[in-house]
């Protein structure tokens, strides 16, 4: 039976990449019956919004996506699309795995290191008080005297649902992936109710894992310190949302940042696979970016299908691809302007070949 898959090609460099994505999931040996859904940009200005519910709709239906990336026009416009999905499909965890491949140019060789980020909470739950409202005014009464009379004020709530729900994601991925230790990030020595809240939680879940996983914390600050200096010392780290979003960022550049990070929004019975970059919008048309990150999203959405021989398959074929170095696009190649380097299609496409010939 092949699996549908809902494919949001977005806007921007999106449908380039989402058809250099599809060509080389099709070689894979899985079969996917794709159902192209229009989302972002040209659909708001033909449907009124950019992310109608027949979207959703799929999405909830098929259980599994995966999408190019959706401009988001900053000031005026719509709000994120990235945000809509991942709040009305409850997708409460972000996950970004960062794998070096040889041949990519990067300052450290064997990171493997994959954040868990939580996704639906903390400082981006979007509960903020301007300056001077009431509601300001009466948060900075509750504080007697700790808050400043000028202030603006975010809420950052961390909850033991959320907090259960993705240490014990991180548990169940670890074990499903064959990985050996998870980190809990938080600030708790700081933030004791809130980091505090996370921590003891985490300690909980490690608990019912006891013996399959190792478990160990580490300060958001210290952390960074390590991943920096020592990243191949860690393994899967699970944190709150804030710290998530920044580590994620540091991880992505350790193994050689945008073009090659892949990522997953996963719920409890749906997932969304996305590449970490945005729509490149200077790019459009051009055939020019790097469909890496997105195939490689591929890739996890594979994992999640169970496919794991055809995910394999292609992750080996994109490594050996990169390894050559020949068939690359421009950001992969030590000159940016080296007129060896191939398009978005082109790339996808010795990939295909490699997979043919292993
Ligand atoms: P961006 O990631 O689109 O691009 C920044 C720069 O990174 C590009 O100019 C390019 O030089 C490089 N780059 C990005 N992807 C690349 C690739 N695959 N290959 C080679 N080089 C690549 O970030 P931005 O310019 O800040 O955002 C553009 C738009 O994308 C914004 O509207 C933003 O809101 C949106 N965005 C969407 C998503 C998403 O859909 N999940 C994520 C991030 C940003």
């Amino acid at each position: 039976m092949p699996y549908n898959v809902t494919l949001i090609p977005g806007d921007g460099v999106g449908p380039e990449l989402a058809e250099a994505t599809r060509l080389v999931l099709d070689a894979s040996g899985a079969k996917i019956d794709w159902e192209i859904q229009e989302a972002g940009l040209a659909v708001m200005e033909t449907e009124g919004t950019p992310l109608p519910d027949r979207v959703l709709d799929s999405i909830r239906k098929n259980k599994v996506a995966i999408k190019g990336p959706i401009t988001t026009p900053r000031g005026k416009g719509f709000r994120s699309v990235n945000v809509a999905l991942r709040k009305a499909l409850d997708l409460y965890v972000c996950l970004r795995p960062c794998k070096h491949f040889p041949g990519v140019r990067t300052r450290f060789e064997e990171v493997d290191l994959v954040i868990v980020r939580e996704n639906t909470e903390d400082l981006y739950a979007g509960v903020e008080f301007d300056r001077g409202s009431d509601e300001a005014k009466q948060v900075i009464a509750l504080a007697g005297g700790r808050i400043r009379d000028d202030a603006a004020i975010s809420i950052k709530p961390i909850s033991a649902f959320a907090s259960e729900r993705i240490v014990d994601f991180a548990f169940r991925y670890a074990i499903e992936n064959d990985r050996r230790k998870i980190t809990a990030v938080a600030k708790d020595n700081i933030m004791k109710a809130t980091d505090g809240l996370f921590y003891r939680t985490a300690r909980e879940v490690a608990k019912r894992y006891e013996g399959r996983v190792e478990y160990d914390e580490w300060l958001v600050d210290a952390m960074c310190m390590q991943l920096v200096q020592k990243p191949e010392l860690y393994d899967v780290l699970v944190m709150p949302n804030l710290y998530g979003d920044i580590l994620s960022d540091l991880c992505a550049g350790l193994v050689g940042g945008l073009g090659v990070a892949p990522g997953a929004n996963i719920g409890d019975d749906l997932a969304l696979f996305e590449a970490i970059h945005g729509s490149a919008p200077k790019y459009t048309g051009l055939n020019k970016v790097n469909p890496t990150a997105l195939i490689l999203s591929g890739v996890l959405m594979l994992r999640h299908l169970g496919e794991r021989d055809a995910a394999d398959r292609v992750e080996s074929a994109v490594a050996a691809v990169i390894a050559e170095g020949k068939d690359v696009t421009y950001d992969m190649k030590p000159n940016r302007n080296d007129p060896t380097a191939v398009g978005t299609r082109e790339m996808a496409q010795a990939i295909v070949a490699k997979m043919g010939a292993h």
